[in-house]
């Protein structure tokens, strides 16, 4: 083929290649053909499974009540409909923009019209120095939440490292199982990075009631196996604790090693602009690994929830298409714990007092946050639908009154 012949960021795409397996680029396949793309379609991704949900993993995963069949974004039969080449398990190993090649470990080789990256990101892991014992676990895939369900329901007690979403998670399904779990966090309060001080309390409230041993400020210094065949973690005041193993939920570190080899733009994960487009036009980002301009924000961010690994794959889909509508949406986020379901819309802002709907001691509040009359964000528990009616509101961007969101004796509506 002359150059003159090959395919350019303006023509239609002949060949797609998505690198990722997970929710973003089981979203990105679905919607190429839902948008009626034709061409070749290769999807190259490491876990065996096709592409699942994670939000059940640390929950009834992890409980024994759901497996793959329960959590597949498309039924094995609907997948095979999409036609796409599913190069499962293997991996991309590089990224040849000018000749637009990816090579995967395998060998394997593929030229690409357009490249949607949707790699994700792997559990953070404790260091070295940290975890010298075999104990030690992370809960990132399917195979591993299934894994630590079965070690979970046959162990006493479980240690858990981190107080954020996955910890909080891991030490409430154990709970529901009759396991012990005892949290270790290093900061003074639980999910202090998405939460304001008062949900914190709340949330360490609700675990102690639920007999989790919550240690804040807890400086670890070792996990080394135990006399007893478990772990043994040593913390800096030279108390220690025994476990049959320990679970760490320390954050996620975003795959953006083959962009940046690649040459594309990266900062806190592979920049894009708001229709997934990297700094290289024929070359698209989504999901976890995607630093996008947020809309609601006001800012760049790199999302880690369900509903951006869902609806920037649309967005970005589209745009591959070359239809462009802008990825929007305000940033949503769920977790359930026990007998709460939280949720979080918007944005928190630092330093703005909430206006409170309902009570926390009763496990059934809506913490609104008002800046110059409107909405920016919303913390729900057990309020969904406070939350769904202030979702209507933002996006209309309707003023609101303090004193009406917070009179429990009139509906919300
Ligand atoms: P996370 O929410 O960022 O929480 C990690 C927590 O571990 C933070 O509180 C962090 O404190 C703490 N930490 C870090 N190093 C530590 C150490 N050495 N000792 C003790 N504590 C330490 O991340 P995650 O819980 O691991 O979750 C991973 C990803 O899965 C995230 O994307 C999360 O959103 C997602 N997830 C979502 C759900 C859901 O949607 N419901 C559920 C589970 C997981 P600092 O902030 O001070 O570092």
């Amino acid at each position: 083929m002359s150059d003159a012949q090959e395919n350019s960021a303006q023509d239609a795409p002949r060949t797609v290649v998505v690198i990722g397996g997970g929710q973003a680029a089981g979203w990105i396949v679905k919607t190429l053909r839902k948008e009626g793309y034709a061409g070749r379609l290769v999807m190259i991704a490491d876990e065996v499974h096709l592409p699942y949900e994670r939000p059940p993993l640390s929950k009834a995963v992890l409980a024994g009540e759901a497996d793959i069949e329960t959590v597949r974004i498309a039924k094995p039969d609907e997948f095979a409909a999409l036609n796409v080449e599913a190069w499962q398990p293997d991996c991309a190993t590089a990224i040849d923009r000018a000749a637009r090649v990816v090579t995967t470990r395998s060998g394997r080789e593929v030229k690409y019209d357009r490249l949607v990256i949707a790699t994700g990101g792997a559990a953070r892991k404790l260091p070295a120095s940290v975890a010298k014992s075999a104990h030690v676990t992370y809960l990132r895939t399917l195979d591993e939440a299934m894994a630590l369900g079965e070690r979970l329901r046959r162990s006493q007690r479980v240690l858990v490292v981190g107080g954020g979403w996955i910890g909080l998670e891991v030490a409430a399904t154990a709970r529901k199982l009759g396991v012990e779990a005892t949290v270790v966090e290093g900061a003074p309060r639980l999910c202090a990075r998405s939460l304001p001080q008062d949900v914190s309390d709340f949330l360490l409230d609700l675990h102690r009631a639920n007999g989790v041993d919550v240690r804040l400020n807890a400086s670890l210094v070792s996990l080394e196996d135990s006399a007893q065949g478990g772990v043994r973690a040593t913390f800096a005041d030279g108390s220690t604790l025994d476990a049959d193993f320990a679970v760490a939920g320390i954050g996620l570190a975003p795959h953006t090693a083959l962009a940046e080899a690649a040459g594309l733009a990266v900062e806190d994960g592979i920049v894009v602009d708001e229709f997934g487009e990297t700094s290289d036009p024929c070359i698209f980002a989504c999901g976890d690994v995607a630093n996008h301009p947020n809309a609601w924000l006001k800012r760049r961010v790199r999302l880690e929830s369900w509903a951006n690994a869902q609806n920037q794959a649309i967005a970005s889909a589209k745009a591959v298409l070359g239809v462009k509508a802008p990825y929007a949406e305000i940033p949503w986020f769920w977790s359930d714990q026990y007998d709460v379901n939280l949720q979080i819309l918007g944005d928190i802002p630092a330093g703005v007092a909430p206006a409170l709907r309902g009570s926390l001691g009763e496990k059934r509040a809506t913490l609104f946050f008002v800046v110059d009359g409107h909405l920016r964000g919303v913390i729900a528990i057990n309020s969904a639908r406070d939350l769904k009616l202030a979702r209507k509101w933002m996006s209309q961007g309707r003023a609101v009154d303090i004193a009406a969101l917070t009179d429990t004796s009139k509906a919300l509506a």
